[in-house]
C-alpha cells in the first residue's frame, strides 16, 4: 500500500468512524507514557486487510509518535506482533520512562 492509498483510507468513512471511537473513549491514552494529550492513532502494519484491526491499532500521544516513526524510520521494525512487547519496552526507555 502507497502512501496515497493510505491517505485515502485516512479519508475513509469507515476510518473515520473507528477513529471517531477511539476519540470518544475516555480511556484512549498513550501507549507509552499515558497520556491522554493530543492522541493519534498508528497503525503497526499498512496492510488493507489489517487497517481496521484494533489489535494494529495503537493510541500515542503525538510525542511518542514521532518517536515510534523516528526510531522505525522506513525499516519495518514490527512487521509482527511479537516483537510489540520489545517495541513497547524501546520506547519507554528511550522516552526515559521506567518500564
Ligand atoms: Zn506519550
Ligand atoms: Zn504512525
Amino acid at each position: 500500500m502507497n502512501k496515497y492509498q493510505y491517505q485515502d483510507f485516512l479519508n475513509s468513512s469507515e476510518w473515520i468512524k473507528l477513529r471517531n471511537i477511539y476519540k470518544n473513549d475516555s480511556n484512549t491514552s498513550c501507549w507509552i507514557c499515558g497520556s491522554k494529550d493530543e492522541i493519534n492513532l498508528h497503525h503497526f502494519i499498512y496492510q488493507k486487510k489489517l487497517l481496521l484491526d484494533p489489535t494494529n491499532i495503537v493510541s500515542l500521544c503525538a510525542k511518542h509518535h514521532y518517536l515510534l516513526h523516528f526510531i522505525s524510520g522506513k525499516k519495518k521494525i514490527h512487521r509482527n506482533f511479537r516483537s510489540l512487547k520489545g517495541l513497547r519496552e524501546r520506547l519507554k526507555n528511550l522516552a526515559g520512562i521506567k518500564t
